[in-house]
């Protein structure tokens, strides 16, 4: 799908990137490679053409397995991409704006897939706890 160009970084702001506008694809990844990458049930990923990022401060990478590496920040450890050696970088969406339209289009590594994962939508819902919206931020702020 067309998305609009913006602004990600990671939790404290070290590294950054700009994504232009254009192609991208959104999935969502239940593999125990992604999980454990993400430190959680799946890792959601937007999919885009090297050329559309720009990167401001310098991801660290771990080579997860022989075809692909994984990005993240070195200060504040958030995970921030996935990328296959010759492949397009797959963005994780907790780096992008909370306006980006990210629209996942595909469950894939299903067979380690959490089986709650497919009752979120059922659960009760509560709003950020009280005191956690009085706490100093450590915390980049947004930007787009
Ligand atoms: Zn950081
Ligand atoms: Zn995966």
């Amino acid at each position: 799908m067309q998305t609009p160009e913006t602004h990600g970084s990671c939790q404290c702001g070290a590294v950054r990137f700009h994504l232009k506008a254009g192609e991208t694809k959104a999935n969502v990844c239940h593999c125990r490679m992604c999980q454990r990458a993400a430190g959680n049930a799946f890792a959601s990923l937007l999919m885009c053409d090297d050329a559309m990022l720009t990167w401001y401060g310098t991801p660290s990478v771990f080579a997860s397995s022989s075809i692909a590496h994984r990005g993240f920040c070195g200060r504040c450890g958030t995970p921030m991409f996935y990328r296959q050696h010759g492949g397009p970088t797959e963005i994780m969406s907790g780096c992008l704006p909370p306006d980006f339209p990210f629209q996942p289009v595909r469950n894939d590594g299903i067979e380690s897939r959490h089986a709650w994962v497919n009752r979120i939508a059922d659960l009760p819902d509560s709003p950020t706890r009280e005191e956690l919206t009085r706490a100093t931020l450590h915390q980049a702020p947004e930007r787009s």
